[in-house]
This record gives structure tokens, sequence and C-alpha cells, in this order.
């Protein structure tokens, strides 16, 4: 039933299968939207960043002691008269089910939603024991006689439209159905179901929470349906993972705050359901009720004590990284996840469903750093996703030849520029004297000519530096340059820019002639020794002890050198000494020229340009820059216009717009609509390589709206 490709030709084929459906696009974005607005009107009033990081320390205080968890809950659990069972892996987990519903004298099971049954291809193993299994969550139900997994962990049949759903509910029930009223398609499903719960002679559930100190299970949905399940027959199974235990009601009250509101954005769900102990039940004949908890492992007791990964099994399953992160919203959930879905999927499947089904689909994140920004549980996904990729690298004990050149070419500086320079060269015949690329041959344009290519600038920053190098002679602030390579060797003018603008602020810059690449490249490519390598040559280059800050004008190599450089050498044996003082000194040009520099409008001119402003997601997300660059447009002399989505993503990503172009193009498609919706004439970033992308776009279209670099914007105006 679920195809996942297993490597990444077949992957992308599969992609180009789901970006031509236009309806998915359509749905997932306009839901995204919806979502987003929900989601931040019910968190007003919620402490939401100081929330995640105290769910994220109560459950990592609780993955060293999940057995004891385990125990405690057992004992309660069984005092109240269940049978607690353990399961080693999915094999035996669907086994004990098996069991229990055979020596029960079952036939017929019904369940409501479950992602751990899910896991476990639960439903596959009762049918061909010859049960007849139904699902009663709507999504479930309508995947299920469509023969389908989830494509979202709390919406699993989002994928479809009303139409597609009046359509299957007709074969379903030989009647014709009025597809256009979403109201009567649920009538249609509560009656075919209802005789189904009835009949039943088991229900199986899973739980959001199982609770240590008093055996009981905790379960949140927004559909009656698990209630019936879980009451009207005479045997209950719940199938939970290890990682749904937590120590006490405390703790589940606290992810109660943030779950619905993540999921659904809903201050809380229809139903928050708690089951203890066997109940009396007019459908046994013993009058009571059997109850049965089958923990699964499934790795996650390894997963527990692993020192990287743990933080994986914090997540409560909101689906909220899915819902904000930009290539889902492309290509929905059955190609972007294995069973688990989104940013966590990408990860979990390597650990419950192996290498081969994680092997393409985690190579597919634009590291836009959306999910982690979401999560209620404080998982920084992308990093995660990052490690994940590495590890599955690692069990195939092979390195892509992408990877090993890259890796050749970024360890060695003067190879590198060497290359950059001679690039200058060899892209004239493609220019054809034009200021930008804007065809390809033929055999690239078709999937990579959605935007137009800067060229290669024919002198780089580094060659101009010592003609503009400034003379401060009482410098208020000694400043580096991390130009980054696009501020170097493809806009040498933002650089420039750059400098006439600090000229008048006593500012001292600096460029070290050393500086490389940042290496955010390699991590993204998992190649972390590299990336390793890279950092270290960096941080002799810019001897941070000189510099008051080191001011980049990428918002990508600002995040890296600022984040993942610490994160990089936390495993080291060797920490590099001027590592913190580097990453301290880290700051990027709109927080340098207002919150240091104290910009005042006394400084520029004014004119009537409106100008819209995309938030790159390594300075809104990564960086936590987000009032500064549009306060800046206004200090010099312009108007700022907002437009819609500005935090998300342009589809750059580095080298993913060029692995997944499609994707990419995609993304930028409806952000440029977005941007040209806006009442501006200027589009402005601060990052060089969302103004390439957002350029390239928007020459390619033909539109009418200039792209630039905050900082050319600010020279334009500089008194
Ligand atoms: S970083 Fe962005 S692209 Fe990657 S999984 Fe998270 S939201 Fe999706
Ligand atoms: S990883 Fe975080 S955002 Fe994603 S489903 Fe889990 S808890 Fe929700």
């Amino acid at each position: 039933m679920i195809k996942t490709a297993q490597d990444i030709k077949s992957y992308k084929k599969q992609l180009k299968e789901a970006l031509s459906d236009q309806f998915l696009r359509t749905a997932l974005d306009n839901f995204n939207c919806a979502y987003r607005e929900n989601r931040s009107a019910v968190y007003e009033g919620i402490d939401f960043e100081g929330i995640k990081k105290e769910i994220a320390a109560e459950k990592d205080a609780a993955l060293p002691r999940l057995m004891e968890l385990f125990e405690a809950f057992k004992t309660h659990a069984e005092a109240a008269g269940v049978k607690v069972h353990a399961a080693k892996d999915a094999k035996q987990a669907n086994e004990i089910v098996a069991s229990i519903a055979k020596e029960n004298n079952v036939k017929k099971i019904i369940k409501s939603k479950s992602m751990t049954a899910e896991e476990t291809f639960l439903n596959d193993h009762l049918e061909n024991k010859g049960y007849f299994v139904t699902e009663t969550d709507l999504g479930e139900w309508i995947i299920q006689l469509r023969k389908e997994g989830p494509s979202h962990m709390v919406m699993p049949a989002i994928h479809l439209s009303r139409y597609q759903v009046g359509d299957l509910f007709e074969t379903v029930t030989r009647k014709q159905q009025d597809s256009k009223n979403i109201d009567k398609l649920v009538k249609v499903a509560r009656k075919e179901l209802r005789p189904v719960y009835l009949e039943a002679d088991m229900g199986i559930s899973g739980a959001n929470f199982a609770i240590a100190e008093s055996g009981a299970l905790g379960l949140v949905t927004n559909e009656g349906n698990m209630r019936l399940v879980t009451t009207l027959p005479r045997v209950h199974v719940a199938l939970v993972g290890y990682d749904k235990l937590i120590p006490d009601l405390k703790t589940m009250l606290r992810i109660l705050k943030v779950l619905p509101r993540n999921a659904t954005g809903q201050a809380i769900t229809s139903y928050v359901t708690w089951i203890k102990g066997t109940v009396e039940c007019g459908s046994s004949i013993t009058n009571r009720k059997e109850m049965h908890i089958v923990f699964l492992d499934n790795g996650r007791l390894a997963l527990a004590k692993d020192p990287v990964f743990s933080e994986a099994l914090r997540c409560i399953r909101c689906g909220a990284c899915a819902n904000v992160c930009p290539v889902y919203s492309k290509v929905g959930g059955h190609k972007y996840g294995h069973v688990y879905i989104g940013a966590i999927g990408l990860i979990l499947t390597l650990f419950y469903h192996g290498k081969e089904n994680d092997r393409a689909i985690v190579r597919n994140c634009i590291n836009c750093q959306a999910c982690k920004e979401i999560c209620p549980v404080d998982i920084d996904l992308p990093h995660l996703i990052k490690k994940t990729y590495r590890a599955v690298l690692d069990q195939d004990g092979k390195t892509p030849a992408k990877n090993v050149l890259l890796s050749k070419v970024l360890k060695n500086r003067k190879l590198f520029h060497f290359i950059l320079r001679n690039a200058y060269l060899a892209q004239k015949p493609l220019a054809k004297k034009k200021a930008m690329i804007r065809h390809l041959p033929h055999f690239f344009e078709k999937e990579h000519g959605f935007r137009s290519l800067p060229l290669i600038a024919k002198t780089p920053f580094r060659d101009q530096w010592e003609t503009m190098r400034p003379q401060v002679v009482q410098p208020k602030y000694t400043i580096a340059l991390f130009a980054g390579c696009a501020a170097d060797f493809i806009y040498p003018e933002q650089s420039s820019a750059l400098i006439k603008v600090l000229q008048k602020y006593d500012v001292q810059v600096e460029f070290p002639m050393d500086q490389t690449c940042c290496g955010l490249p390699v991590l993204m490519a998992a190649e972390e020794e590299t990336a390793k390598e890279v950092a270290l040559q960096n941080l002799k280059a810019v001897m941070s002890e000189k510099y008051d800050y080191i001011l980049t004008l990428c918002a990508s190599c600002g995040s890296h050198l600022k984040h993942n450089y610490p994160k990089i050498f936390k495993d080291a044996s060797l920490t590099p000494e001027n590592l913190k003082a580097f990453s301290d000194k880290i700051i990027d040009f709109s927080s340098f020229v207002v919150n240091v520099l104290k910009a005042s409008s006394k400084d520029f001119n004014v004119t009537v340009e409106k100008v819209a402003y995309h938030s790159p997601c390594h300075l809104c997300r990564g960086m936590q820059v987000t009032n500064e660059p549009r306060k800046l447009i206004e200090i010099a002399g312009y108007q700022y216009v907002p437009s819609k989505d500005e935090d998300v993503c342009c589809g750059f990503g580095g080298s993913y717009s060029v692995d997944f172009p499609e994707i990419s193009a995609e993304i930028l498609k409806k952000k440029l609509d977005d941007v040209q919706a806006a009442d501006a004439r200027i589009l402005v970033s601060d990052c060089p390589g969302c103004v390439l992308q957002l350029g390239g776009g928007m020459d390619k279209r033909g539109g009418e709206i200039q792209v630039k670099h905050i900082t050319e914007l600010l020279a334009e105006t500089k008194i």
C-alpha cells in the first residue's frame, strides 16, 4: 500500500507526479494559510517559547526512565484490571493483538486513529488473519477504502477533495452522493459506520499519553468515534509507543496546552478522554470489559539512549512540522514521509522503517527551519534531518559522487576560488552579453530554467578590497566582514554597498582574506567532517579577538556561523578556543545598523519608493531577526509595503534548488505571486541566495519589480 521510493531517481519521478496535482497544492496551500492564522489566534497570551522548553525538559527527563515509568504504569493499570503487554517490535505487537483477538473469539474489529498501528501495519496483519477491520475516524476510513496510507499524521485524508470522497462514497453505498455538501458526506460515513460499531467484538485505539503515576491513558480527539471504539465492544486493545509514557498528570496538562493548538489551531479538541481500568460492559458475557494495553518498543528504548536522536522521542505527533513545511505543501504527505509524515517522518522513518524507506525522502529538506520554530517540544528537526541523512549514508556505506567532489573543492579554498574565477570565463557563451543567463543549454533548461541566473563577477569583492578598504582614524567599531561566497564572487556590489553605507559611522571594516565558504553546503550534504574542516579554516582566518563584530551579508552564512558551528564541534574532543567568541560576535547587517549604530532617518534621503521585503529563513528563524530589516527600510527613507507570507521560504536552499529544481520553482512561484500582489516596485532581502532566487525568478517572468540586497537599497539613499 505504501510505496516509498527507495532511491533518488524513482523518488524524483514520484515528485513530478505529485507536482502535477494542482488540486493537492491548492488544498495544502489553503490549509497552510488557514492553519497559521488559527494557530496564532489560539496561542495569544501563551508563552509558547517558555512552555516548549518546559515540555522538552520534562520529556528529556522521562526518556532515561522509560522502563521505570513503564513498570509504574503497569502496576497501576494491572491493579485496575488491565492486562499490560510489552512488544519488542512491530511483528510482536501485531501478534499480541491478533492473539488477544483469537483468545476472545473476535471476528469484527473497529479502530480509532492510531499512528502506532499505522507504524506496525496492524490492519494488514489482522486482515491477513481473517479479521474484519474497520477504521472509524472519517479520514482513516476514507484512506482505508482507497487502500492508501495517511498523508498527514492528524488529517490522514487531507490530500483528497470532497469530490473524490463523494465518488468513493458513491462506490461504497452504490447511491448518488451530493459531493458539494460536506455535511451530507459526513452523514453518509456516520450511517455506514453506525452498525459496524454495534457489531464489533473488539475496539483498537492508540493513546496520546500513558500516565505512569495512575496507569491511565489519555486520548485527544475531535470525532466521537474513539469513545465508541473504546466503550462499545467487549474488548479494548490500546497500542501505545513507549514514548507516550509520562510521569504524571501535571506533565500531561502542560502538553495538552500545546497539542490541540499546534495540531489544528484549536484551544482544545472536542474530546479529551481518560481511560483507567476495566469497566462494566453490557456486550460482554462477564459483564466486564476486557482491556489490554500493548506497549511498543520497535527501537524506541535504544533511541531513548542515543545522545543525538533521543530528542526525536519528544514528539507528541501534532503534525505541525508538516503543516508549515514548504516542501510538504507542494508534494503532499505521500511523498514526504513513509508512515510518519513531515520533518519528524524524515527522521523516524530510518529508525522504525529502515534506511531503504528513508534514503530518498531524507534528502528532500530545504532547511528552512519552519518546522523547528513551530515544534511545541523544541526538537531541532532540520539538524536531526541532516544527522539522519548522515546515518543513512553511513549505513549504506556509500558516498555520492557529488559529495566527494563538493568536499574536495570546499576543503581547498584556493582551488575553490580558482574554480569560481574561471567560471566567469566559462559562463560567457551562455550569458550572450546579457546581464543574466536567461537560457540554459536545452538539457538543463526544462528543469532548471525557472529562473535566470546571475553572472559570476569579473572582479570578485576580494580583488577590489584594497582599493575600497576604509581608513578610519578613530574607529568606534572594528568589524570583520564575512561576505559569504555570493557577496564575494557573484554580487560584489552588495559588499561594496555595505562599505558605502558604513563609511559615515566611524566603522573600520576589515575583510579577512583567508575566509572561505561558511561550510553550510557541505553540512546540507551531510559531510560533517568537511564542514568541520571548513569551519576551522574560517575560525583561523577571522581572528575574532581583533573585532567587535563579525558582520555577515548572508543570512544563511550568519545562522550557520552563529548556531551550527557550536553544534559541529559539540561532540569533538577538542573545541576550538575562539569558537564561542567567534559565534557570539556574528551579527547581520540590519541588526548592526539599527541596534548597534542606531542609524536614524537623518542619515538618509527620503524617497517615495515602495519596498516589499522577503524575510530569509535563516535570518528570521535562524538568527531570530525579524523587526530590524523592516525598520531599516523605513529609516532609509523608503515606504515598507507588507506582502503575504514574507517569512515563508523562497525555495532557494542553496544546492536544494539544484537537486530539487521543480519543487524550488513551485515554492518560488507562490512567493513571487505574493510579492507582485503587493504594491511595491522594489523587493529587498538580506541574503544573496534569496536575491539570486527571487531576482532570477522575477527576471524570468518578466516582472518589473527590482530585487536587491538591503545594503544596496540603503546605499542609494545614504547621505
Ligand atoms: S527545514 Fe523546512 S523543508 Fe526541511 S523539513 Fe523543516 S520545514 Fe520542511
Ligand atoms: S516533531 Fe514536533 S512539530 Fe512535528 S509532529 Fe512532532 S511534536 Fe509536532
